[in-house]
């Protein structure tokens, strides 16, 4: 009995001492949990000056419309599509305080794209121009319909989870990869142009996923991409100017100034990538077949000089030799086919880089 009552005293003692001291290690460690939780929380919620610059043409009018006069002769007359992202019943991605709702900043960012393309003389087509909700589809049935030269879909971008909050930077998707047959090359100059203009501007990286910002749509849906990048028969790239998510960047994203200069680096990116030129391929003579082989000759120009080893001709998705005289701006190949049909592919850059859209040809030998 006085041992048991020994054994009770030590335990009530061991209870005292540490029946005290194990709820306040356990609410120790909670709290640790919720600080680690409010790192994020401060973090995040700290951010409430946005920072940026604007370049002085856009403070000045007089500055602006002399930049913008400098591109118009590349820009006058060019059909632009422009999709702002999302919008009507799909509102559903907002940043994390619920601040930003991306359809929104997608539509002012697109609104003044609009307006410096149209200056510079461009006809713009829009998938819509105020909150309303559009198919996802029907958004590349419209470009296809207006027969554009270009689409561009904006759209700002999110991470999965609050812990992710800090990551942000601006990409530009074109569709496919190189070595896909549906891949067009020409998509990713366009998608360079912009993601280097629209990075500058914003003052963003371009992630660490690409060496220039630029990425297919296959590293998001391998083998399908995007739907509007993939449906729309034009050039097409999406844009994801920044991440929403982030506490930095969804203080700028609400402030219509910072949208202008946004649709600002956009605007130069278009600027410069038709100022750097696209070459031109023309079909000029096709001989009759003669002992199985018909002889093709092409005019394939640019102003800037065509690179020669940029040159690529497919029948019926092999490629095939050709020559190519750069004086006479002539492209020469032959084909040896039986009766039947064929399609011709032709893909060619200029001295910048920039492609021509692959250009097809249909043969058909009776
Ligand atoms: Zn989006």
């Amino acid at each position: 009995m006085k041992k048991n009552y020994i054994y009770l005293s030590v335990f009530i003692a061991f209870f005292i001492f540490f029946g005290c001291t194990i709820p306040e290690q356990q609410t120790t460690t909670t709290e640790t949990t919720e600080t680690t939780q409010n790192v994020y929380h401060v973090t995040y919620k700290k951010v409430e000056n946005a920072y940026y610059e604007l370049p002085p043409e856009l403070n000045d009018i007089e500055a602006r419309n002399k930049e913008i006069n400098e591109f118009a002769p590349y820009l006058r007359g060019k059909r632009i599509f422009i999709d702002p992202g999302h919008g009507g019943d799909d509102r559903k991605n907002k940043s994390y305080t619920g601040k930003i709702v991306e359809a929104d900043v997608n539509l002012r960012v697109a609104l003044n794209l609009r307006d410096f393309l149209i200056q510079a003389g461009a006809t713009i087509i829009m998938s819509r121009v105020s909150d309303q909700t559009v198919d996802l589809k029907y958004r590349s049935i419209m470009a296809n319909n207006n027969n554009v030269d270009l689409f561009i879909s904006i759209h700002h971008n999110a991470v999965p989870n609050i812990t992710r909050s800090w990551m942000n930077y601006t990409s530009t998707y074109y569709h496919a990869k190189p070595g896909n047959w549906e891949y067009e090359p020409n998509e990713k100059d366009v998608a360079r142009f912009i993601q280097r203009d629209l990075a500058f501007f914003m003052g963003n990286s371009g992630g660490l996923g690409s060496f220039d910002g630029t990425y297919s749509d296959y590293d998001i849906y391998p083998g399908d991409g995007f739907s509007v990048l993939r449906e729309t028969n034009a050039p097409a790239v999406l844009v994801e100017c920044a991440f929403h998510t982030n506490s930095m960047e969804e203080a700028r994203l609400g402030i219509e100034e910072f949208n202008r200069l946004q649709a600002w680096g956009i605007f130069r990116g278009l600027g410069r990538y038709y100022r750097a030129g696209i070459p031109t391929i023309e079909f000029s003579y096709q001989s009759p077949r003669n002992k199985g082989i018909v002889d093709f000759q092409f005019k394939i120009s640019d102003k800037n000089g065509i690179d020669t080893k940029s040159i690529e001709v497919y029948l019926n998705k092999i490629i095939i030799p050709h020559t190519f005289i750069p004086e006479l701006d002539q492209l020469n190949f032959s084909v040896y086919v039986q009766p039947g049909e064929y399609e011709i592919r032709i893909i060619t850059a200029n001295k910048n880089g920039n492609h021509a859209l692959p250009y097809y040809k249909k043969l058909i030998i009776n």
